[in-house]
């Protein structure tokens, strides 16, 4: 039984006339699943209720960054109890040093940090960095991989940018677009014969070293070595782009859950807690070359935002919690399963990708770990399957090409609930 809609539809005419596609990004507006996004009035736990009275199990998590549940009390609090002192001072504040001690110490390969409002802003700022830094100007990025919506990112992109089918955006000239080389993910061969070719005028490889925006594809075994060992033999940077995996895969990010060492790291999301956050950082004497330390220049009038900072500090506190990850990959790895044996039933070929908090979806009966097999999965067999989820009340990330998340608050009723919905939803399908 669809839900009901009335006021979610009202909403979204109102806004089609006003907003791009109703909607201030593009993934939300349901073109890829199709039907009409539900507006949401509030969230707790592991549950958005919408503006018609329903309640959804929620596996988008504001697209990650809700990793301990929705409106957790600690959070708010803090939120609550530093808006009390004011919104923004344009000038230092004393939560800003406590956020950059708590990122150098839980990533100790970011040594120094600057705080930024998005995760595109600590991208664009990393490739600014890493161009000043080498003095070369060709960036390398991997298919279905997404960075954020800088002109030099968007080719070949994931997420929104691939569900659209835009490979570049009318608007990247092409002098940039030229300047971003592509290479398939986990090809151990085709890095190497790029870097063979034309290491030397390489500024930086940025990777998502899990890829959650081609769905989710975590790195084979040793190619994220590779790519290091690669980018040290050329003198060319590497840039892990965490925006999805830091504080998510595990405490210390991608990077220490595969014992991978970058030159520069970008987060977003879960720092922020839910408010507008990114950060950028690194080896020392690369992030000292920025302004007002060094030459290169980047700035933000409401970066280090104290209610932002206060919000990223109460998050990062929680995730700490003994065992905190191990448990929250236990909740993935459970949901995936029983997944994976209610597909089984019905006969439908289904099979996941999970790492610590975030798992993949994928119509087919393969494992897929590459862009093109990720591609070439069902997407109509998603969005019924999203569509069949979503009039159960469980919400799934509205593309077949997202990662999904889960949060903390995902207890063992709300998995099997999800479990329920999911061995109904797959039959209707
Ligand atoms: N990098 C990655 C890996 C991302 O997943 C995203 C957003 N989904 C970004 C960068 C851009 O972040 P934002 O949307 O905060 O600008």
């Amino acid at each position: 039984m669809p839900m009901r809609n009335d006021h979610s539809k009202t909403l979204f005419t109102r806004a089609q006339a006003l907003l791009p596609g109703g909607v201030n990004s593009p993934v939300r507006a349901f073109k890829s699943v199709g039907g009409t996004p539900f507006f949401v009035e509030r969230a707790e736990g592991p549950y958005l209720f919408d503006v018609d009275g329903n309640r959804y199990i929620d596996y988008v998590g504001s697209w990650g960054p809700m990793i301990v549940g929705h409106n957790h009390p600690k959070v708010l609090e803090a939120v609550i109890a530093t808006a009390r002192n004011g919104l923004s001072f344009g000038t230092p504040n004393p939560l800003e040093v406590t956020m950059a001690e708590t990122i150098t110490r839980l990533m100790p390969s970011m040594e120094m940090v600057r705080m930024v409002n998005s995760g595109t802003e600590a991208t664009l700022s990393a490739i600014r960095l890493a161009r000043g830094a080498t003095g070369r100007m060709k960036i390398v990025k991997f298919e279905g991989c997404y960075h954020g919506h800088g002109d030099s990112f968007l080719v070949k992109a994931g997420s929104g940018a691939l569900t659209f089918g835009v490979p570049t955006s009318p608007g990247v000239p092409k002098a940039l677009a030229d300047l971003t080389l592509t290479l398939p993910y986990n090809d151990f061969d085709a890095a190497t014969r790029l870097f063979d070719t034309c290491g030397a005028e390489i500024a930086a490889l940025i990777v998502e070293p899990v890829v959650g925006n081609a769905n989710c594809l975590p790195p084979r075994e040793g190619y994220l070595q590779h790519l290091r060992e690669l980018c040290t033999r050329h003198g060319a940077l590497l840039i892990f782009d965490e925006v999805m995996t830091g504080f998510r895969v595990a405490l210390g990010g991608a990077q220490a859950r595969y014992g991978v060492t970058p030159d520069l790291t970008t987060l977003g999301k879960v720092i922020g807690g839910g408010m507008p956050v990114g950060a950028y950082g690194g080896r020392r004497e690369l992030m000292q070359q920025v302004a007002p330390a060094g030459p290169i220049y980047q700035a933000g009038t409401l970066s280090g935002n104290p209610v932002a900072m206060a919000a990223g500090l109460a998050m990062l506190e929680l995730i700490q919690a003994p065992a905190f990850f191990e448990t929250l990959e236990a909740k993935t790895h459970a949901l995936c399963d029983g997944l994976e044996a209610a597909a089984r039933e019905a006969g439908v070929p289904f099979s996941t990708q999970r790492v610590g908090g975030m798992f993949g979806l994928f119509f087919s009966a393969e494992k897929v770990d590459t862009y093109a097999q990720a591609m070439a999965c069902d997407t109509a067999a998603f969005n019924r399957f999203f569509h069949a989820m979503l009039d159960r009340g469980v919400y799934l990330a509205p593309s077949a090409f997202e990662a999904g998340f889960i949060s903390s608050a995902h207890d063992d009723a709300v998995i099997a609930a999800t479990l329920d919905a999911a061995r109904a939803a797959f039959q209707a399908i």
